[in-house]
């Protein structure tokens, strides 16, 4: 069995055993006197109120119910106590927005609860406090214990809940300490409703709770605008983020992570739009990048879609306003999602699309942000690949598209660099030049040249392939740097080349004679090898050696040869 479903049945069947067996025990024992049944309407009402009402205090939503449930409890006792904690619990649980195991939880938190409100009450009676009492020393002494003791018991149940799975907190957390702060600013509260209801009726709960709901309300509003900001400075960092980086796969990952981690959501998809369909380029779940693959998609379907037809963002705040939409590529826990158009020149390319398991996630002003943000990541995305163009055109030769100086020069530094390190064993470099490549020039003209270079480029590009790069380091010589290649492998390889290019049939169209024609010409090259560390450890003298192992052992005995340099 699953563990979660093990521990639903168990948790549930103590529920059954304990919960309605205790309450009738409790009812027996301390049978509630109620002499004004309208004022504790009242007091359930204005409870339920407070109960839908959250605080939010350090972005998590507090809410502040126990100054009720105490006056509660020091007017009616500890049964009534008990049934309205279990109420406020259910309203709160509703409240939370999770979709996360609510029956795992309902039962585990009315057992807390339960179990609090019995041990409260039963100290606060044992050690002689009195129900309904209205000496105020004796409520204030009495009505604090039976609070300390609540939040004690409640934090042990935690702690030890907390152990049997295995996870051993700190027991004076920093959750356990707020707890004790609110409590202490709470208190003062609750003796006031107390007293006060006790001797004016209930109107005491609409002069108390008036103000108190005022200010939660405008903490709520006060709160908003700070999100507001700290959501606008993050996004502002991501902007930055983004701008700082040159490859696209990488602001591909910067800026899927950065805003699921910004918005708080457990998962996110970037999907693209193109030729009528949706692609998923990435996808983040759970706190990590996945490599799954989900089939494309024709372009109006699901959210996605639904943004790709209007050009809009979209919030959904549950399931059901969804679900109609659905293509089954978002996970079952899915409730909230919200999905904004990644747009370039007004023209949407693709769509963003953040989902969280919880119910009503996303704010508006997030939309607005997130819509900045997409913004930052078209520009950059576009940006990059000018960037890489640019890159691209630079490191190449424009006629054979081989790498060039360059990019040979800067490479060669970097091999020898881990040679020093000891990262790479060994290098070989071959340099090639065609022999009497000028008389083909004056034979066939400067253009058939260019075709011949264009032509040996692609077969040093075939025969080296991923063995190691190939450059044109000047007119018409060649280089190749192989890697963890010796001297000996390097020369059988040059050999194979020179044996290639020897035989291989050239194709020139002429163009000195009055009419184009197709000719088919042969080239030869003269090859040096040389090798680090063995001939030097230097990148420029590596090039020399082979240099001049080309014109030595190469050219001067003959052409159409390979050399190895010897010192
Ligand atoms: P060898 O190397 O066998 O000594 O004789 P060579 O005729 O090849 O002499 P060298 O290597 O000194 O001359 C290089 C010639 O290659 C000069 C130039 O006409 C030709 N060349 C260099 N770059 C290009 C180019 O981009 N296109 C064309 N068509 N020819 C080029
Ligand atoms: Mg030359
Ligand atoms: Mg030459």
């Amino acid at each position: 069995m699953e563990g979660n479903t093990k521990r639903k049945i168990i948790l549930w069947s103590i529920w059954i055993l304990v919960i309605p067996a205790s309450l009738l025990l409790v009812y027996n024992f301390f049978p509630p006197v109620v002499n004004d049944p309208w004022n504790l309407v009242g007091y359930t009402l204005f409870f339920v109120s407070m109960s839908l009402m959250p605080m939010n205090i350090n972005g998590a939503s507090t809410f502040l119910v126990q100054w009720v449930t105490v006056a509660l409890f020091l007017k009616y006792g500890v049964f009534i106590e008990i049934v309205v904690s279990q109420l406020a619990m259910l309203i709160v649980l509703y409240r939370s927005r999770t979709q996360e195991a609510q029956s795992l939880r309902i039962p585990f938190n009315s057992l807390m609860f339960f179990g609090v409100s019995l041990i409260a009450g039963l100290t606060y009676m044992a050690i002689g406090g009195e129900i309904n009492s209205l000496n105020l020393m004796h409520v204030v002494v009495f009505g604090l214990i039976f609070q300390v003791v609540s939040v004690l018991v409640n934090q042990i149940i935690f702690y030890l809940y907390d152990s049997i799975n295995g996870n051993k907190g700190k027991f004076f957390s920093v959750d356990a300490i707020w707890d004790f702060v609110l409590m202490i600013v709470i208190f003062p509260y609750a003796i006031a409703l107390y007293m006060f209801e006790s001797y004016i009726g209930v109107v005491a709960l609409l002069l108390l709770g008036i103000p108190f709901l005022t200010m939660t309300v405008v903490m709520k509003m006060y709160n908003n605008s700070e999100q507001i900001n700290m959501d606008l400075k993050k996004a502002g960092v991501i902007g930055h983020q983004l701008a700082d980086r040159l490859e696209a796969s990488e602001i591909f990952d910067l800026f899927i992570v950065e805003v699921a981690k910004l918005f708080k959501v457990e998962y996110a998809y970037i999907i693209d739009y193109r030729d009528g369909f949706q692609q998923f380029m990435r996808i983040y779940e759970n706190g990590q990048l996945e490599s799954r693959n989900i089939p494309s998609v024709s372009y109006e379907k699901g959210t996605a879609g639904r943004v790709i037809l209007t050009g809009e963002s979209f919030i959904y705040n549950e399931k059901r306003d969804w679900e109609n939409l659905a293509t089954g590529n978002l996970p079952i826990d899915t409730e909230s999602i919200m999905a904004t158009p990644i747009a370039r020149n007004n023209k949407t390319e693709g769509v963003l699309v953040l989902a969280s398991k919880k119910k009503y996630a996303f704010a508006k002003h997030q939309l607005k942000i997130l819509d900045i943000l997409s913004t930052y990541f078209a520009v950059s995305i576009e940006k990059a690949g000018y960037m890489q163009k640019v890159i691209a055109k630079s490191e190449r030769c424009g006629l054979t598209r081989l790498y060039n100086y360059r990019y040979l020069d800067e490479s060669l530094e970097k091999h020898i660099q881990e040679i020093k390190e000891g990262k790479l064993e060994q290098l070989s470099l071959i340099m090639m030049d065609i022999d009497h490549f000028k008389s083909i020039n004056d034979q066939y003209g400067h253009q058939s040249g260019n075709d011949i270079l264009v032509q040996l480029a692609d077969i040093l590009r075939e025969e080296i392939a991923a063995e190691g790069m190939v450059a044109r380091y000047g007119g018409e010589e060649f280089v190749v740097l192989l890697r963890n290649y010796s001297k000996e492998l390097a020369m059988l390889l040059a050999e194979k080349l020179r044996k290639r290019i020897e035989t291989h049939e050239f194709l020139i169209e002429t163009d000195l004679a009055n009419e184009r024609q197709q000719q088919i010409i042969h080239i030869t090259m003269s090859i040096g090898v040389s090798s680090a560390p063995e001939d030097s450890d230097e990148g420029m003298s590596l090039i020399r050696n082979a240099d001049r192992a080309l014109y030595i052992g190469a050219k001067q005995a003959g052409r159409n040869k390979v050399a190895a340099y010897s010192k």
